[in-house]
């Protein structure tokens, strides 16, 4: 049989409690989850590349399903490129919904094998976003409650 491959893409600008939830909750639904970070020239993100990678390794260096990459251009494209028929999101809120569903609908005209699986958050995870992430960390706040404990975004 085919091998489900899913890509969890995102900025990942830090990788939070509430992306790695949806990473551990759909573990059980397919082959091989690749968590993409999605590169944007339009965007002007807080950490580089290299540290974005470096922690989500960290992260899931336990889970032999979970491959980490970065990748330029259309989601859609690299989804085709790297045999992943599932593309997974989060759902927080109205808000993401709307983002999401403009965006899942041009996915699916550009890979019409595509489909975009959505979990809706833990709601202890509801208020968690890597802004407030980055918000927390420039004020010095504990952090614990917002990263997993496998990380420390000084290093
Ligand atoms: P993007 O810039 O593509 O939105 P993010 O890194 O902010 O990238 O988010 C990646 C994915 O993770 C998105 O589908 C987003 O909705 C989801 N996500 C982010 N935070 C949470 C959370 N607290 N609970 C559930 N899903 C989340």
């Amino acid at each position: 049989m085919q091998k489900k491959i899913a890509v969890f893409p995102g900025s990942f600008d830090p990788i939070t409690l509430g992306h790695e939830s949806i990473v551990l909750r759909i573990m059980p639904l397919f082959d091989e989850i690749i968590v993409a970070i999605g590169n944007n020239n339009e965007k002007n993100y807080t950490f580089p590349l290299e540290k974005r990678l470096q922690w989500i390794k960290e992260v899931f260096s336990d889970c032999p399903k979970v491959k980490v990459d970065s990748y330029s251009g259309l989601t859609a494209e690299y989804c085709k490129k790297v045999g992943a028929k599932y593309l997974v999101r989060g759902l927080r809120g109205g808000a993401d919904f709307e983002y999401e569903n403009t965006i899942g609908q041009a996915n699916r005209r550009i890979y019409e094998d595509l489909e975009t699986v959505f979990l809706l958050t833990e709601p202890e995870y509801m208020c968690i976003s890597s802004t407030v992430v980055r918000d927390v960390a420039r004020n010095g706040g504990d952090l614990s409650k917002f990263i997993p404990a496998k990380i420390d975004l000084t290093k």
